[in-house]
């Protein structure tokens, strides 16, 4: 009975969303007074005169939009252990390490209760509207979830991803008891010091208790594709462990070993099942369904930089529905996937106006071009005005502006969305990039998507060969006279010089912005070069981000390195098999 009383009444969740969404202007008033008003003695905030005004207006006419850079020196601040009131009321006691995977370098940003509260807030919300779709009745969740080390700040504050201090929190837990959703594998295999250990005995568990499987998820989707490509590998030693109720040797941590050998007894039928369902795929179609017979959907975040990991999600995935996530950012979050029906390409995220208060930077390319020309041959170009929430308009960009609960005030995330409709008077938001611009040597223009259909087009050639692209990234080379594009692919096996000259004419010819395609054929920016790396490159990328404190949870390959992330390219460049230069401009 008690247990029944636990589990959330998702009625009432949507019921209050819906409320919520209906008055999105006035709850976005409402939700700025209260931040300003509870944060209103904070140092930060005493510094640009409000005076205890919590209005939009004043609050815009006073605070100016800032990055994270600009707020550096009080995070350091917080750190080194001042606890006076810097940038809220409260004191922040823990901060986060977002995956720095964009700049190349981990930045931290505030965590706090309030925050919790937030992270627990969308996760009902998804929750509700995903369970109206795909109920789940009792069951257990194969969460690939890892937390990061954890640390403390020169002043004694713990650090750690925001994931990992989700997963610390006493109120997750229960929250995913109240979802349905608890993780199968147990404590000590979700803050193992050993991802790949980890990752082996989540899959263990998985497999113990297979009929009990009701969804297969991970924070981002690339944790859960990395996972069954792993199990491709291990299969076989996963059901000797389960037929003798022995662990494999490769898990050497004790607390592993521990928590593993209370689940593990011998199951020579089990494993005898599990070997009969591998043997008898074809090429691993549907294996999560097939381990899984009770699953009921795959869930994670699949759109953005996790787009090009769809389709081989899909292949293991099988007739089961693939459901992204949410949206938001260690900063903080923003946004609820309320359809879950709709596939990932089609995805869109509704935010919540409760959460925090938002503004939205028009995108140069929504301005009139006569205007922008016109502004661009000023001096004094200044960058559109932020809009409201409910001000936005659909089938725009913008860049997003967040002001929370846990020290942000008007802070520019970075990430571009796009608006495709409204769920009552809320924007529902496509993500589109992080960052404005990535590949650019001089008038051209290419983002994150531009690479990412690019080599979409060039994978459907080695596709014709049963290969497939596991990883890419790209990198401007400005060493060569004039500069060009390089893009780095690991594939999955051996493709023919010919077919690879083929990809890397076919990329080049993909990037399909005007300011690329003339200054191609001008020759002002030289032949896109392919390069092949060896099998595991992206693999030493991860580990090298997890070495720098990012957990796997929230890693996500950067799709441009640059000259800034030293490290990464180092990698990339001494793991380059072959070389292509296009020959598609002549
Ligand atoms: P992190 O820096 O690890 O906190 O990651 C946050 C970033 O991940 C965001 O700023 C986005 O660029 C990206 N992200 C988060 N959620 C989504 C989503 N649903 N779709 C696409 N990208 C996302």
């Amino acid at each position: 009975m008690l247990e029944k009383m636990e589990i959330l009444d998702v009625d009432e969740v949507i019921e209050e969303f819906e409320e919520i969404t209906k008055n999105a202007e006035r709850v976005q008033r409402e939700t700025l007074k209260k931040i300003l008003e509870e944060n209103g003695s904070a140092e930060y905030l005493q510094n640009f005169g409000l005076n205890g005004r919590t209005d939009p207006d004043s609050f815009k006419a006073c605070v100016p939009l800032v990055t994270h850079k600009d707020l550096e020196s009080y995070i350091q601040r917080i750190m080194d252990g001042d606890n006076s009131l810097v940038l809220t009321r409260k004191p922040i006691t823990t901060m986060s390490l977002s995956s720095g995977t964009t700049q190349g370098k981990p930045k931290y940003v505030p965590f706090n209760d309030e925050l919790m509260d937030t992270t627990l807030q969308i996760y009902r919300t998804c929750y509700a509207f995903r369970n109206k779709e795909f109920p789940i009745t009792n069951g257990k969740a194969l969460n690939f979830i890892y937390s990061s080390k954890q640390s403390l700040t020169k002043g004694g504050l713990a650090a750690g991803t925001a994931t990992t201090n989700v997963f610390r929190n006493a109120r997750y837990k229960n929250a995913m008891r109240a979802m349905q959703s608890q993780s199968c594998s147990p404590d000590e295999v979700i803050f193992g010091p050993d991802f790949q250990q980890s990752l082996y005995c989540h899959l263990l568990c998985g497999l113990l208790f297979s009929d009990e499987i009701e969804s297969v998820s991970a924070p981002f989707a690339y944790s859960i594709v990395y996972a069954f490509r792993t199990f491709e590998q291990v299969w076989e030693e996963l059901c000797a462990d389960i037929r003798d109720g022995i662990l494999t040797s490769r898990i050497t941590t004790p607390s592993l070993q521990n928590a593993m050998s209370k689940l593990l007894k011998p199951n020579p039928e089990l494993a005898d099942l599990i070997q009969k369902k591998c043997s008898g795929l074809s090429n691993w179609y549907g294996l999560i369904p097939e381990l899984f017979p009770n699953a009921k959907y795959i869930y994670g975040i699949m759109t953005g930089s996790m787009e090009p990991y769809i389709k081989k999600l899909r292949h293991y995935a099988g007739y089961l529905p693939l459901v992204t996530a949410y949206y938001g950012a260690s900063e903080g979050w923003i946004a609820a996937n309320v359809n879950p029906k709709l596939s990932p390409e089609l995805a869109t995220y509704a935010v919540l106006p409760h959460i925090g208060y938002f503004e939205f930077i028009p995108r140069r390319g929504n301005v009139d071009p006569l205007e922008q020309e016109k502004e661009e041959s000023t001096f004094f170009y200044t960058e559109p005005k932020p809009v409201g929430l409910t001000e936005v308009k659909i089938d725009e960009e913008y860049e997003i502006v967040i002001t929370n609960f846990a020290g942000l005030y008007r802070y520019k995330l970075g990430d571009v969305v796009k608006v495709t409709g409204f769920h009552n008077s809320t924007p529902e938001l496509k993500f589109v990039c992080r960052g404005n611009l990535m590949l650019s040597i001089n008038i051209d223009k290419n983002t994150e998507k531009d690479l990412q259909l690019a080599v979409e087009a060039a994978a459907m050639l080695i596709a014709e060969e049963k290969l497939e692209v596991v990883d890419f990234t790209s990198h401007v080379d400005v060493s060569t006279d004039p500069g060009h594009y390089v893009i780095f692919w690991e594939i999955s096996g051996q493709a023919s010089e010919e077919v690879l000259q083929g990809c890397c004419n076919c990329l080049d010819r993909s990037f399909v912005d005007a300011g690329y395609v003339s200054s191609r054929k001008v020759k002002t920016i030289g032949p896109l070069e392919l390069r092949v790396v060896h099998r595991g490159t992206f693999q030493k990328i991860m580990e090298h981000y997890l070495g720098v404190g990012t957990a796997v949870s929230q890693f996500k390959t950067p799709r441009c390195v640059g000259l800034t992330n030293n490290k990464v390219l180092q990698i990339l460049c001494n793991n380059v098999a072959q070389s292509y230069f296009s020959t598609a401009f002549g």
